[in-house]
Formats: C-alpha cells, sequence, structure tokens
C-alpha cells in the first residue's frame, strides 16, 4: 500500500502545498471565516428599517453614492475576503429572490454565526449546528404561512402599505404616499391571470425612468413609454397621432464595407456615377421605409446624414440610438416587431401608438393604440442624480414585494412581530428536536430576535426593554405586535400600517441559514498565499485570529467608514 492510498483510506486526501502556501484547520478556520462573515454583516447592521443610517460609498472610480440598501451597499464594497463574499452573495440572491429584505438577510446570518461560535465554543460539532439550523429553517418557514394573512388583489389600502413599508428609509419619506400609490397602480397595470387561474405580475411589461430637476411628488405612471431622445432633424414632425411605426436595429448607413472602399477613378464622371450609386442606396433605404407606410422611425443604430434629410422631406419622424432595452419595451407597447432588415420588413411588422414631444422636458411619450398593446411607464423624478436613485431603489424594491404580495395573495406584519412570533413557536419546536442539535434550533431562534432588536437599537430605543416587551405581548396571543420605530411603542403593525410579505421574509430566512451553514461547513482553508493577519481591523478579534487577506480588501475607499 502506498502512501497517499493510506491516507486516502483513513479518510485523508493527500494535499501537496507549494512553499508559500498556508493552511488553517478546524477551529481556527472556523473562527476565522465566522470573523470576516460577520464583520460584514455588521457593516449594513446600522441601515435596517425607516431609521437605520445610510452610508456613503466612494466607488473605486470616486462616485459616491449615498444608499440605506443593504445589496447596493455590499455591492460596492468590494469585498474581496471568500468568506465574507458568501454573505454578499446572501445579499445578491435575496435581491434577486425577493427584490427586498437583503438587510435583514444579512443581519440574520451574521446573528446565525455569532450563536454558531457560542455553540462550537461548547464543544458542538459544526454538523449538529447545521443539522439543527437546517431543521429551525424549515419550520420558520411554515410557521410564516401560518402566520400569513391572507388579501384580496385589488385591496389597495393594504398593498400601499407594503410598498410603504418597503420604501421607508431610502430618501423618499415625504413622498412616500404618493409613490406607493403609484407603485401599486403599476403592479396592478401588469397583472395578468393565467389560464390556471394564478395571478402573474409581469415586471417587464413595466420601465422606470427618471428625470432630475423635479420634485418626487411630480412623479406619475404612463401609459406606454417614455424616450429621452431627440429626432434626429429639426424639420421632423415631433407630434405624430396613431403613427405607424418601424423599429429597427440595425444601422440606416451604408455598410461599413461600402464606406471603406477604395476607389480609383480614372476621370471624374466615375467619381460622379459612384457617388451617386452611394445616395442611391440611402434614397432606397428612405423609398423602403415610406413604402411600409411608416410615419415614425426608431432606430437602434445611427442614421445617415443624408437618409436622415430624406426622412424629413417624407415628413417622417427619426429618432436613432435607442437603447436596446427601450426598442424591446417599445415592442410591446406598440405590438410591433424589430427588424433588422428593411428589404424583407412588412406594414405588419408595423406598430401603431401615439408619439408626443414634450419640447420643455425633451422627452416624447409614446403610447400604443392597439388592443395587445401593453406596457407602462413609471416616471420617477427627484431633485438631483443621488435623490432620484435611492427613490429608484425604494420604488424597485417596493414593486417587487407588491408584485409578490399580488402573486401569493398573502401579507405579514412587520416591524419586527414575525421575527418574534416564529422564535417563539421555534423555542416550542425545539423541545421535540432530540440531542445537541435542540440547541441549534433555539440558537436560530434568537438569531431570528436581531431583527427587533436592531429595529429598536437603530431607532434609538433600548433594544432589551423592546425584546421583553415584544416576548410578553406574543405569549399573551398577540401575533402581530411588533416595534413601531415612528412611535417607539409596541403596537399592531398591521394596524400601524407596517406589512411586509411573506415570500421575501421566507427567502430571507432561506438564504440567511444556508449562508450560515455555508460558512460553517468549511473546516480547513488552504490558500496559495499568505493567510496571516494583513488588516487586523477592530471587528476581526475573532478566535481564528485576524481576517486574513480578506477585510483587507474592503477598499475602494471605504476606508474607516464602517
Ligand atoms: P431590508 O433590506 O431587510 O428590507 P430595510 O432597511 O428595508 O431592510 O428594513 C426592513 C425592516 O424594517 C422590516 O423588518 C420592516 O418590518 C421594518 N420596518 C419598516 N417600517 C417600520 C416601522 N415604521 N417601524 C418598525 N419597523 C419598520
Ligand atoms: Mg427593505
Amino acid at each position: 500500500m502506498t502512501m497517499s492510498q493510506e491516507q486516502r483510506m483513513q479518510g485523508q486526501p493527500m494535499i501537496i502545498l507549494g512553499d508559500d502556501a498556508q493552511r488553517m484547520k478546524d477551529e481556527s478556520a472556523q473562527g476565522h471565516n465566522i470573523s470576516a462573515a460577520r464583520a460584514v454583516a455588521e457593516s449594513v447592521r446600522s441601515t435596517l428599517g425607516p431609521k437605520g443610517m445610510d452610508k456613503m460609498l466612494v466607488t473605486s472610480l470616486g462616485d459616491i453614492v449615498v444608499t440605506n440598501d443593504g445589496v447596493t451597499i455590499l455591492d460596492e464594497m468590494d469585498i474581496d475576503n471568500p468568506t465574507a463574499e458568501m454573505v454578499v452573495e446572501v445579499a445578491e440572491t435575496q435581491e434577486e429572490e425577493a427584490g427586498d429584505g437583503t438587510t435583514t438577510a444579512v443581519a440574520i446570518a451574521g446573528d446565525l454565526l455569532k450563536h454558531a461560535e457560542d455553540l462550537l465554543e461548547q464543544d458542538l460539532h459544526p454538523t449538529a449546528i447545521i443539522k439543527g439550523f437546517t431543521l429551525a429553517s424549515e419550520q420558520a418557514r411554515e410557521e410564516l404561512d401560518e402566520i400569513a394573512v391572507d388579501i384580496e388583489s385589488d385591496d389597495d389600502e393594504t398593498l400601499e402599505q407594503v410598498a410603504g413599508t418597503a420604501m421607508t428609509g431610502k430618501g423618499a419619506e415625504q413622498y412616500s404616499d404618493h409613490l406607493s400609490e403609484l407603485v401599486v397602480d403599476a403592479a396592478q397595470a401588469v397583472t395578468v391571470e393565467a389560464d390556471d387561474g394564478s395571478t402573474i405580475v409581469d415586471l417587464a411589461f413595466l420601465k422606470i425612468e427618471t428625470q432630475t430637476g423635479d420634485s418626487p411628488a411630480s412623479s406619475e405612471l404612463l401609459e406606454g413609454a417614455v424616450l429621452d431622445k431627440d429626432p434626429v432633424h429639426e424639420d421632423m414632425p415631433t407630434t405624430v397621432e396613431d403613427a405607424d411605426t418601424l423599429l429597427v436595429d440595425e444601422p440606416l448607413e451604408l455598410s461599413e464595407a461600402d464606406a471603406d472602399t477604395q476607389v480609383s477613378v480614372t476621370d471624374p464622371t466615375q467619381l460622379e456615377s459612384f457617388i451617386e450609386q452611394e445616395e442611391q442606396e440611402l434614397r432606397d433605404m428612405v423609398d423602403q421605409i415610406a413604402d411600409l407606410g411608416a410615419d415614425v422611425v426608431l432606430c437602434q443604430k445611427g442614421i445617415d446624414d443624408m437618409v436622415q434629410h430624406y426622412l424629413a422631406k417624407e415628413g417622417i419622424l427619426a429618432v436613432r440610438r435607442v437603447k436596446r432595452s427601450d426598442m424591446e419595451f417599445l415592442r410591446e407597447v406598440l405590438g410591433a416587431k424589430v427588424i433588422s432588415d428593411l428589404s424583407t420588413a412588412t406594414a405588419e411588422d408595423l406598430g401603431t401608438g401615439t408619439v408626443d414631444r414634450d419640447t420643455d422636458e425633451e422627452l416624447f411619450y409614446i403610447e400604443g393604440t392597439r388592443d395587445e398593446a401593453h406596457g407602462v411607464t413609471l416616471l420617477l423624478r427627484g431633485s438631483t442624480d443621488h435623490v432620484v436613485d435611492e427613490i429608484e431603489r425604494g420604488v424597485n424594491d417596493a414593486l417587487d414585494v407588491v408584485g409578490g404580495a399580488l402573486t401569493s395573495g398573502q401579507v405579514l406584519p412587520g416591524g419586527g412581530a414575525p421575527e418574534i412570533e416564529v422564535a417563539g413557536r421555534l423555542r416550542e419546536f425545539a423541545d421535540s428536536v432530540s440531542g445537541r442539535q435542540q440547541l441549534a434550533v433555539e440558537a436560530y431562534a434568537d438569531a431570528l430576535e436581531v431583527v427587533p432588536r436592531v429595529l429598536a437599537e437603530n431607532a434609538g430605543y433600548d433594544s432589551i426593554d423592546t425584546l421583553v416587551d415584544l416576548r410578553a405581548a406574543h405569549s399573551d396571543g398577540d401575533e402581530h405586535a411588533g416595534i413601531n420605530v415612528h412611535t417607539g411603542n409596541i403596537e399592531n403593525t398591521f394596524e400601524a400600517g407596517i406589512v411586509e410579505t411573506p415570500n421575501a421574509k421566507q427567502q430571507a430566512l432561506a438564504s440567511a441559514s444556508e449562508a450560515a451553514n455555508l460558512v460553517l461547513k468549511i473546516d480547513d482553508i488552504i490558500s496559495a498565499g499568505d493567510l496571516s493577519t494583513e488588516g487586523d481591523d477592530e471587528d476581526a478579534g475573532g478566535p481564528g485570529g485576524g481576517m486574513g487577506g480578506g477585510m483587507g480588501g474592503m477598499g475602494g475607499g471605504m476606508g474607516g467608514m464602517m
């Protein structure tokens, strides 16, 4: 038996490390990873809830982003520690799957790891912790299903509360009522009933446009699309009713081969005929467009000066360099096809709609006039780019959760109410769990309470008092009791209008426990480089020592901010 066979039989693969490679095993590896992950979680915790603080992020290019949005913060942070990356992935998964609840997911993941650290110290094996967390997470999601309350799809009041809750803290407080209304109208406008009776909210038919220079109060929901472009020629019409509209994604120019051709001419007439030939080609394009009956041409690429000139002469409005995403949306709005080859296009490929230019705003408003036309635009306004960007992030979150509420037909109370309720139920459930996994289930329940704890903390209230009062209210059977951070009181959060959705919350629990488990599963770190502490910052004092080559990488101008 060779050496490596022997080792493999003992479950120890032989690893051959290079000279510079470093290795960390078991507790030291776990401690190292847990500290890294917790440090990231703690960095976003202070933004949780309506009273959470904002972060100012300076990107590596020097751009400034001011936000309260968990996933935006983590995305901009430029983290290069692999375990810390896992926490960033929690936020990203949460953003993709639910659109809201990123800070919640990350905060719970961080607290799960904090409790795991204690359990490891009590000599609980990581496998037992992972099993306990998984059990607890499944149970917690079932409990959330039970706590959820049914709503009707036309219950605008509740839906607007869902929107408002998702948007709080995102810089549009004063305008929250107006924006919530817009969000609900927009989501309902793109809601369709599927054949099997289920509800589909198709956000692809909804476009968000932003404009600076005006108050968020003047944001509006429009049928159709908005196009921030100019006509290519000043002699073109700018407003066309019931316009037959051609969408083309090829340049209306001479093909590149033609443009680059070198011709040697022996006498001036040859040059003339060459130029004439090119001109003819361009004129043919315009004729083809006119023959199709187009009143408006929206082109994804460039339009030759000559084509512009002849189109203007034909009284056809043309716009060039329309973004691809706009083309796709316009296709829906106008009921058109996007064509790539003029010569094979037919009149059926055209869409119809009214194109109306607002000369002050320098925008086209485009509204489809066909029966099958669909698509709405949420035009968000704000005084500056920073304001508009943060409002857009809030509105995006709100659209996703309102979509989730419409799809599932269910809502949850907010303000930490579901976390406290589920924690209580999990503690009861823990009694039925055998062995040491029970401790992990209890730890999971404790970790959920990070949400009301931090909501209170961020609003300047005593977090211990809050927890005690909340637990008391829930054990008295008040399932909807949460903290209202505007009053500091323990209230029925449904009545206070703080409303969330079960899908976002379930996703937050699922991704938080998955991330914690992933970190716990690692018992061995083998690094090709140096594992010793580089940036031994204050958060990194876990049992594993420093954060390795990791948190030193929270660079990009973030130094000292957290
Ligand atoms: P996330 O990224 O997790 O969505 P947020 O900063 O949006 O983080 O905060 C969401 C949390 O804030 C939810 O638990 C929600 O119930 C809570 N919340 C929203 N409004 C209030 C309020 N008025 N009082 C207490 N909690 C609130
Ligand atoms: Mg949120």
